[in-house]
C-alpha cells in the first residue's frame, strides 16, 4: 500500500516511515521543515519514499497518485514552539487537518490522526482512560496545542459521521528516542543536551510533577497496529510506567554515572501535574504495550546524541 505521512521529517514522523518502509510499504512524506528536517528521511531507499515540500496549512501536496492512508503527523508539539510559532500550531491543527481529511476523502483513503495526551489536559482523573473528557483551559500558553488537538479529533470525527470517511485517532504520551531536536526544550532532549555541555539539570517546578514516557520504537508499532485494525474510537498510545521529573533525573545520574546538580526554574504556567495513560484499550485491541525499560532507552537515546552531536564521552565513562 501507498501511504502519504504529513509531518514525515519530524521525529515521529520520520520513525513512522521507518516501520512502514519495513512493513513492506511506499511512503510519500509531507513536511515544511519548520520544526523538522530532510535529514531525518534521508537515509530511505528512493523508490520506496518521496518527500513533498509544503506547508499543509496553506499549500496543495496532493501526491497526484492513490493514497490508502492518510497519517497526520505535522505539527510542532515542543512547549517551547506553544509560544515561539503558537499561530502555526493552531493552522496546521485545524486548516491542515482539514487538508489532510479531504485528501483521505478524495482517494478514499484511511485518516489516522496524531491526537496526544494534551486532550486530557490538567487531568483530574488518574491515570486517563480514553473516555475522559478532559480539564483544559480554553485560554494560556498550552491552549494552542490543547485546543487545536480537540479541534482536529472533532473535525475527523464529523467527517467520519458525514462522509464516512475511515478514522483513526492515536492519543500519544511523552514520547521519546532518536532524531528528537536536542534543543526542542522537551525535559529527555533537555536533560541530555545540559549532559553533554557539563551543565545542571534545568528541573521546573519542584520536580514532582510526572510523566510517563514511551520510546519511539514502540510508539510507531502502535501506530502501525492501530492504521490496520478495525477500530475507530480514540486510542491512547503511550508507556503507563510513570515517573516524578527528579526521579528521570536520578535515571540520567545512573545511566551517566556523572552526579550532575539540579537548577531549579519555575514551573512553567498550566503543566500538567500528572500523566499517565491507561491501555487497557491498546492491549486488548491492538495487543500492543510497550517493550523498552526507560533506562534502557534514555541510554541509547543519549549515545545517538553523542553520535549526532560529537559528544565525545560515552554515558558512564566519566
Ligand atoms: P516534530 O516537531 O519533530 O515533528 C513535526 C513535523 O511536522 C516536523 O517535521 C515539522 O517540520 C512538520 N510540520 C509542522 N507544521 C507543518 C506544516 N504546517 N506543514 C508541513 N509540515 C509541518 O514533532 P513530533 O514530536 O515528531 O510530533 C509529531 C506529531 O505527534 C505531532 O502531531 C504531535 O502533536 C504528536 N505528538 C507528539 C508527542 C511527543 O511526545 N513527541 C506526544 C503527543 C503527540
Ligand atoms: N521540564 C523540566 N525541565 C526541563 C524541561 C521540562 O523540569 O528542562 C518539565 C516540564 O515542566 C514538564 C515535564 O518536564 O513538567 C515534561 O516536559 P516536556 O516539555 O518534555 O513535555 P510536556 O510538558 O508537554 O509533557
Amino acid at each position: 500500500m501507498k501511504i502519504l505521512i504529513t509531518g514525515a521529517a519530524g521525529f515521529i514522523g520520520s520513525h513512522l516511515c521507518d516501520r512502514f518502509i519495513s512493513g513492506g510499504h511506499d511512503v510519500i512524506g509531507a513536511d515544511s521543515f519548520i520544526t523538522g528536517s530532510p535529514e531525518n528521511v534521508s537515509h530511505l531507499p528512493p523508490e520506496r519514499f518521496r518527500l513533498i515540500q509544503a506547508d499543509v496549512s496553506t499549500q496543495d501536496f496532493d501526491p497526484g497518485e492513490e493514497v490508502g492512508g492518510v497519517l497526520h503527523f505535522a505539527s510542532p508539539a515542543s512547549p517551547v514552539d506553544f509560544a515561539r510559532i503558537p499561530l502555526e500550531i493552531m493552522d496546521v491543527n485545524s486548516l491542515g487537518t482539514r487538508r489532510c481529511l479531504e485528501l483521505a476523502k478524495r482517494y478514499n483513503a484511511t485518516f489516522l490522526m496524531a491526537s496526544t495526551s494534551e486532550v486530557y489536559g490538567d487531568p483530574l482523573t488518574h491515570p486517563q482512560k480514553e473516555s475522559y473528557f478532559g480539564n483544559v483551559n480554553p485560554r494560556g500558553v498550552r491552549s494552542v496545542y490543547d485546543e487545536s488537538k480537540r479541534f482536529s479529533e472533532a473535525m475527523a470525527d464529523a467527517y467520519h459521521r458525514k462522509f464516512g470517511l475511515v478514522v483513526r485517532t492515536a492519543r500519544i504520551f511523552n514520547t521519546y528516542g532518536p532524531r528528537m531536536r536536542l534543543d526542542d526544550g522537551r525535559v529527555i532532549p533537555a536533560f541530555i543536551q545540559r549532559y553533554m555541555q557539563g551543565g545542571a539539570l534545568t528541573i521546573f517546578g519542584d520536580g514532582t510533577q510526572t510523566r510517563s514516557f514511551c520510546h519511539v520504537f514502540d510508539l510507531v508499532e502502535g501506530i502501525f497496529r492501530l492504521f490496520f485494525s478495525r477500530y475507530g474510537s480514540p486510542v491512547n498510545l503511550g508507556n503507563p510506567a510513570e515517573f516524578t521529573i527528579l526521579e528521570l533525573a536520578g535515571i540520567m545520574e545512573e545511566i551517566t554515572g556523572r552526579k550532575q546538580e539540579l537548577e531549579m526554574h519555575p514551573l512553567p504556567d498550566w503543566d500538567p501535574k500528572k500523566r499517565r495513560p491507561d491501555i487497557t484499550l491498546a492491549r486488548e485491541i491492538l495487543g500492543w504495550e510497550p517493550r523498552v525499560p526507560l533506562k534502557d532507552g534514555l541510554k541509547t537515546t543519549l549515545e545517538w546524541f553523542m553520535e549526532r552531536y560529537g559528544g565525545g564521552q560515552q554515558p558512564g565513562m566519566e
